[in-house]
């Protein structure tokens, strides 16, 4: 990483400060992994130093070290206020602009910290004061075990800090198969297996702990799959009535987006979940290839991400967002078969 950027996080952490660390809304293993990576190192120099989250987070990562100590701004928004009103630095992880942290976003734009953001989502906004942003990076955990290497600070990576990092970068790669996964990463994800990341335990914690009702929704999910041949692509809608059918839990249908992505020729997968709590439909994009789902969700609905993993939202019925979509994929008909 960038000399002056270290540079500029050593100084301002040789003095005691009181830290607030704060990932995207819908937290992911990466979000998760990053502030509790970064969390644990803080604590372990001294700092006063607390993660505050938008709202929940999934089961499969509750087991991470840390995890019960973080506060969650929609269960707890006094807490939360109080220390981002003290705060002195707030370190956003893992999101690019402060448009992702949902009902945090106001007070974050009101804070008088210093900011600090740590991330590799495409066209990073400048509201930080410093500013780690590379898009080539497998995931925010391994930007923080370079920020903790730039800081020549190896020696305080407890097993607690290496598992959680381990765990961000495995699921931001599925696995260490995106493109994203560099020699590099696989010699940080080594570097953490040294320090006490037990790497199988953490595969079976995240992803060896379903429930029957996980897998029925899985079920139902690709029964809704719509394969359109001539775009290359896949998408699989979910109703609130069918999530409630399979009683739906926060992470259920983490990753169900992928599988339209393992039929032979498909380089575009969706998926549309409802939401009538929010009055939206959320909504996954995933690619192989050159196709930026990143710029797709940008232009249509109102979101964004990376290339080949991109999110957005609509406020239309599940039936018309889908319709939508359709019509929108002539205009791709020959990027999607480039
Ligand atoms: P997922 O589909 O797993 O929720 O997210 C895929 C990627 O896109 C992640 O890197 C995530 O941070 C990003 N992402 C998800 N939803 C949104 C959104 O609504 N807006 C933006 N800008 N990025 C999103
Ligand atoms: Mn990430």
């Amino acid at each position: 990483m960038n000399l002056e950027i270290t540079k500029a996080i050593k100084t301002l952490l040789n003095v005691p400060q009181k830290i607030v660390i704060i990932p995207h809304k819908n937290p992911d293993g990466d979000a998760i992994g990053s502030t509790l990576g970064l969390w644990h190192y803080l604590k372990n120099k001294g700092q006063d130093a607390t993660i505050i989250v938008p709202n929940d987070f999934p089961k499969f990562l509750k087991w991470m070290p840390g995890t019960e100590q973080i506060i969650i701004f929609e269960k707890d928004a006094s807490t939360a206020r109080q220390l981002i009103n003290k705060a002195t630095v707030i370190f956003t992880l893992d999101f690019n602009h402060l448009g992702r942290i949902g009902q945090l976003q106001p007070l974050l734009e009101d804070a008088s910290a210093t900011f600090v953001m740590i991330d590799h989502h495409q066209e990073p906004d400048d509201y930080a004061k410093i500013t780690y942003s590379d898009v080539s990076m497998s995931s925010t955990c391994e930007m923080v075990y370079n920020v903790i290497e730039g800081l020549n600070d190896t020696e305080c990576i407890t097993s607690e800090l290496a598992i959680s990092l381990y765990t961000g970068i495995m699921t931001d790669t599925g696995s260490f198969k995106y493109s994203s996964t560099t020699s590099r990463t696989h010699t940080v994800v080594a570097k953490l297996i040294e320090k006490g990341a037990k790497n199988t335990e953490a595969h079976n914690k995240v992803y060896d702990t379903n429930t029957p009702s996980r897998l029925h929704l899985l079920g139902c999910a690709l029964k809704n799959m719509v394969i359109l041949e001539e775009f290359n692509t896949a998408f699989i809608t979910l109703s609130q009535e069918e999530l409630d059918a399979y009683e739906y839990k926060k992470g259920d249908t983490e990753g169900f987006v992928n599988y339209g992505l393992t039929l032979e020729g498909i380089v575009f997968a969706v998926i549309f979940i409802e939401n009538k709590e929010e009055g939206i439909i959320k909504i996954s994009f995933r690619s192989e290839g050159d196709f930026s789902v990143n710029e797709f969700a940008r232009a249509h609905f109102n979101g964004g991400g990376h290339t080949n993993a991109a999110g957005g939202r609509s406020d239309v019925s599940l039936e018309d967002t889908t319709t939508l979509f359709k019509s929108l994929l002539p205009q791709y008909k020959a990027d999607l078969n480039a």
